[in-house]
């Protein structure tokens, strides 16, 4: 039995098992166990992915008795090569170049190693205390890099898709005040609403119906869901097009703002995007600014994968998201943070009260009278991991601007991967990248049937995935299948991409040579 193994058959060694100060050595031990093991995995990973199919692992997974324990975790770990990491998909490796995960840095995995183990919850100052200050620090941190001023505040969040949630949450209780109050029909309601709180449903429904939400084609699909979620509907978003380089078009902004106005409607908000998940492509973001004070509209910017430009060197990129009333950030992309770490920030942190709710055995209100910081208060969440940690620990070890750095030196990889693309006759690319993302397809050749170019796109694309040599993503531009790059690993070089464009060009030219002549095809 290894040195790992518990003797659970007697029900009293079951609580060997809680990390207590009799047990710390056992901790010790297993984890230990498991960052040697992990890390040689890393070290030794010669592909991003084994090309495992589905029916291959799942009767792996399957075939685990789970009312079978092991009692010893080397045993487990044995198992869990086999159920997972042999074949899971690494993101530190560099022909990883699919979505927006990036490979994490070292301090935020300190962070996390001490997060899980002292396991405070970040929703009350009486479950974590320092934890509190900590995060209460970082977003402060933030919304100063984002220039959002003295009244501004936020909260960290599962990820960009929540923190749009909640922007839109927040946006759409103001806008609904704002409608309430104005049209003050009744008194009493209106002393309701003065007195702060989340906004009670009685007449919500006469103004939901009349909320628009304006935003880019481009923008994340989390927008169109938390529509859903509020009680909009879809059809609530507005569908703003873009330019050729992916950007919202600010005439065409303005043009639906006053259709909303002629209509009777009420302009929510208007969503831009800082670095759409496709293209990369920043929203002109003064502009949309300017739109949004001309129209009372709350103006929200998506800086899921932006926000890294906080601490580069391209700061600039985001000129104009210090007027922004909330927006959303991801660690967890561009800040090279582990899963789960993202926020969002306000410039008035009043409006966080649309989130408030009191529960007497959590937060009462005399505690928020008194003061006490409970960060239930500003979150749609109620029990939440202390994630700020992993940013805190990057940020005292090794500094935001090195941050920056690596986030600089994946949009530069970028800018020279677009010359390679431009040059190569064997690929259309689309835009121009602002920052890491490249959109791109094989061209079989001007005489063949556009079909064609769709069915080699995803084939190269599955092909690899299948050898596991590379992983890259796939997505649709104007009704054709495109493929696309996401880079967020310094360590890709010029030459991994040239390599996996040539293994690309070879699935596709295997797949082209298996189809009928283009001779044959009617014209
Ligand atoms: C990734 C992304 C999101 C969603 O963030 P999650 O952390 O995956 O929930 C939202 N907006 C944009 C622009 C993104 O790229």
């Amino acid at each position: 039995m290894s040195l790992l193994a518990h003797s659970a058959e007697d029900p009293a060694d079951s609580r060997t098992y809680l990390l207590n100060n009799g047990t710390a050595h056992r901790y010790h031990r297993a984890v230990t166990e498991s960052v040697t093991r992990i890390s040689a995995k890393i070290a030794g990973t010669a592909r991003p992915f084994t090309g495992i199919t589905v029916d291959g692992l799942a009767p792996t997974v399957d075939g685990v008795d789970l009312d079978a324990p092991l009692h010893d975790a080397a045993a487990a770990l044995d198992e869990l090569e086999e159920v997972y990491l042999r074949d899971a998909v690494y993101f530190h490796h560099p022909r990883y170049l699919a979505h927006l995960n990036c490979p994490v840095v070292i301090p935020a995995l300190v962070g996390e190693a001490v997060l899980s183990a002292v396991n405070s919850s970040l929703d009350t100052w009486d479950q974590s205390a320092g934890g509190t200050l900590i995060e209460r620090r970082l977003i402060d941190w933030t919304a100063r890099r984002i220039g959002l001023g003295g009244l501004a505040d936020g909260i960290f969040t599962s990820g960009g898709s929540q923190s749009n949630l909640q922007a839109m949450l927040l946006a759409r209780d103001e806008a609904c005040r704002r409608e309430l109050t104005r049209d003050g029909t009744s008194p009493k309601f209106s002393v309701r609403l003065e007195q702060g709180g989340p906004l009670s449903g009685a007449r919500l429904t006469d103004v939901l119906p009349r909320l628009r939400i304006l935003t880019s084609e481009c923008s994340h699909f989390s927008i169109r869901k938390s529509a859903t979620l509020l009680g909009m509907g879809a059809e609530a978003v507005i569908t703003v097009p873009s330019d050729g380089n992916k950007r919202m078009r600010t005439d065409e902004l303005a043009a639906e703002l006053a259709r909303c106005h002629r209509d009777g409607l009420i302009p929510m908000a208007v969503v831009a995007t800082a670095g759409t998940t496709d293209f990369g492509s920043i929203d002109p973001l003064p502009e949309i600014a300017d739109l949004c004070a001309r129209h009372g509209a709350w103006m929200h910017v998506d800086a899921a994968y932006g926000c890294g430009l906080l601490v580069s060197r391209r700061r600039e990129l985001l000129s104009g998201i210090e007027r922004a009333d909330s927006v959303t950030v991801d660690y967890h992309k561009s800040f090279f943070q582990p899963v789960s770490s993202s926020a969002i920030l306000v410039r008035d942190r009043s409006t966080l009260r649309h989130v408030t709710y009191h529960a007497d055995y959590l937060n009462p209100r005399r505690m928020a009278e008194k003061r006490i910081p409970n960060q239930v208060d500003k979150s749609i969440q109620t029990t939440r991991r202390f994630d700020a940690l992993k940013l805190w620990l990057t940020l005292r070890i090794m500094g935001a601007p090195a941050v920056g750095e690596l986030f600089d030196e994946v949009i530069d990889r970028a800018a020279d991967a677009w010359k390679l693309l431009h040059d190569d006759p064997r690929f259309d690319v689309v835009v121009e990248p602002q920052l890491s993302t490249l959109v791109f397809r094989y061209v079989p050749g001007a005489d063949r049937d556009p079909e064609i170019g769709d069915r080699v796109n995803l084939h190269a694309r599955d092909a690899l995935f299948a050898s596991g040599d590379a992983i890259v993503a796939g997505t649709v531009v104007d009704g054709r299948h495109y493929l696309k790059f996401t880079l967020l690993n310094p360590e890709t070089t010029l030459e991994d991409i040239a390599t996996v464009l040539d293994l690309i060009a070879e699935h596709a030219g295997a797949f082209l040579a298996e189809q009928p002549q283009p001779a044959l095809s009617a014209r």
